[in-house]
């Protein structure tokens, strides 16, 4: 458990931290700080590579007309600095990092985008404020051990720390209303007393009257679409009525309860938009059809991602096409791995396996962070764990406590179901806080960010259970771009690749062939290579696509080329 209440940025922060801390401690219901208070105005902290030499430093530091802080509080011009002198530095343990101050036309954001184009920039980043770990005031929060896991009986005595640090995640966003999260599920009891301030509402169909009047107001070809749909019955009324468990409601409490409001539980997001889209009816099946259009209205109505916590084992071309609909759109696409016990890089379920880069499929971790009995897992097709309750009886302290149908009520659910969410949580978090990034970024950091663990090495491909606060403070992935004209050529039972090489950050090149269902690494390049042999390949037909990968993850993978080996000559 990382301890943060020391670990401010800056002295000359101290007095505003001081002003922040205390008005979070003045009691009552709080809102979320706002993305203004997130960081300080008009001041970047950039990195320089080692060795930039005086003028490349200050000639980046002119573009965006800083000045630089000094660590005894002055601010110096560029012209100024002597980087001989110590008392001229930002940080006297790092010569080459700097804390700069930008005059409020050029503004925090512009200052970091044009200094991350600076080839002699390894990052530049806003001057982040940080809190004190965070626990909310909720009656139930600490049932919650996925969030916050101290092993304690009331929370299955598991073992402490075996959660998303959640609490350390809130200590720098709790999220915002800005985000909007498709739950694609059952319905949402929308009226529940912990989650009614956190429902969306489509601002197409609200105002002056327009919630019921009958009218298309927003030519969606849905009347009255105010607060969803419910494609089930193809009606506006998008209410949970998959008795007993209330399935989307408890999704919807464990992405977005409210927090801090002295009730209930809490979610991942205390500020997030739920968007209710009901494509599953009572008895919890959900058509091709009904999720389609459910998938569809998510992409087309603003939500960021969509959370999908079902899964089966027929493949639909259709569903796949509105998946990458979405992702052409930029949204992300978490889904629930599935709850057979299976590896699912042999058994594929659905949508978690289809080969899209915008879906997050997501294994079942317990108290002690091992892979839950009954989760699917698959080294190569799941990518990440996050606490969904153990296989024991559903309503136990091993599991997820989250809302369910009466407006002030809860209950324990276990499943793949209820990880997804708490992913889906984590990267509406990180939109939250870093509205900029695209969704292969939040992807990037939501694998790269987890908790590495042994006992989820063999069963996902982040090799861990994920981490909300760690993805919030890894540096902005500055990720390669993705290699092309990827082209198979075939020599008796040799394979060679070739492809162009359109990256200039990248570590190097990961080879995947495909083996029955799914793409295997079989190997990586240094940088700047553009060739590899596949040697001695039993005859047969091979698939293949690449990606560029670095230290903060990998760009998309190229198309599949495929080449058909023969026997060795
Ligand atoms: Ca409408
Ligand atoms: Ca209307
Ligand atoms: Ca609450």
């Amino acid at each position: 458990m990382k301890k943060l209440q020391f670990l401010f940025l800056s002295l000359s922060l101290l007095s505003f931290l001081v002003f922040i801390a205390g008005g979070r401690h003045s009691g009552n219901a709080r809102e979320g700080p706002s993305i203004q208070e997130e960081f300080v105005s008009n001041e970047v902290i950039v990195k320089f590579k080692k060795g930039t030499v005086r003028a490349l430093i200050q000639y980046g530091i002119d573009q965006v007309q800083g000045k630089i802080k000094t660590h005894q509080g002055t601010d110096i011009a560029t012209q100024e600095w002597d980087p001989e002198l110590a008392n001229h530095r930002s940080f006297p343990a790092d010569p080459y990092l700097f804390h700069i101050k930008v005059p409020g036309f050029i503004g925090t954001e512009q200052a970091e985008y044009i200094l991350n184009l600076n080839p002699n920039v390894v990052y530049a980043e806003k001057n982040y404020i940080w809190h004190e770990t965070v626990n909310p005031n909720d009656t139930y929060f600490y049932k919650l051990w996925g969030l916050h896991n101290l092993g304690l009986p009331n929370q299955g005595n598991g073992t402490p720390d075996a959660d998303i640090d959640a609490p350390e995640a809130w200590s720098i966003h709790t999220g915002s209303a800005s985000v909007v999260v498709a739950v694609i599920d059952t319905g949402i009891r929308y009226d529940h007393l912990d989650l009614q301030d956190n429902i969306w509402t489509n601002p197409g169909e609200t105002g002056g009257g327009k919630e019921n009047n009958n009218i298309d107001d927003d030519g969606n070809g849905k009347i009255d679409d105010w607060r969803g749909w419910d494609f089930v019955n193809n009606d506006k009324d998008p209410l949970d009525d998959r008795y007993p468990y209330y399935h989307g409601t408890h999704v919807a409490g464990t992405i977005g309860a409210k927090g801090n409001n002295n009730r209930g539980v809490v979610g991942v997001c205390w500020n997030v938009k739920l968007m209710a889209l009901k494509a599953g009816n009572s008895d919890g099946w959900f058509t091709n059809s009904n999720l389609i259009n459910a998938i569809d209205y998510s992409t087309n109505k603003g939500a960021r991602l969509s959370n999908n916590s079902y899964a089966g084992t027929t493949y639909s071309q259709a569903v796949l096409e509105a998946i990458y609909r979405a992702q052409s759109s930029g949204k992300l696409f978490i889904a629930a791995a599935g709850n057979d016990g299976v590896n699912n890089d042999l058994i594929p379920h659905y949508p978690a396996s289809y080969d899209l880069d915008n879906i997050v499929s997501v294994a079942a971790t317990d108290h002690f962070d091992n892979k839950a009995g009954y989760s699917d897992s698959g080294p190569y097709s799941v990518d990440v764990g996050a606490p969904g309750g153990t296989d024991l009886t559903e309503d136990t302290t091993y599991n997820i406590y989250s809302t369910k149908l009466e407006p002030d009520s809860y209950r324990y659910l276990d499943g793949t179901s209820m990880a997804s969410p708490l992913v889906a949580g984590e990267a509406a978090l990180i939109w939250a806080h870093r509205p900029s990034l695209n969704w292969w970024q939040v992807k990037n950091l939501i694998m790269k960010s987890v908790d590495p663990k042994d006992s989820l090495f063999y069963f996902v491909n982040s090799g861990g259970r994920i981490n909300a606060y760690n993805a919030l403070t890894r540096p902005t992935p500055n990720l390669p771009t993705a290699p092309s004209n990827l082209i198979a050529w075939p020599f008796d039972c040799d394979i060679k690749l070739t492809w162009t090489d359109n990256s200039n950050n990248e570590s190097g090149f990961e080879i995947h062939r495909k083996q029955g269902y799914v793409f295997h690494l079989i190997g990586t390049t240094g940088a700047n290579v553009t060739t590899y042999w596949d040697y001695e390949l039993p005859p047969g037909h091979y698939y293949y696509y690449l990606r560029a990968y670095n230290s903060y993850g990998t760009s998309q993978k190229t198309l599949q080329q495929g080449a058909t080996a023969t026997q060795c000559q």
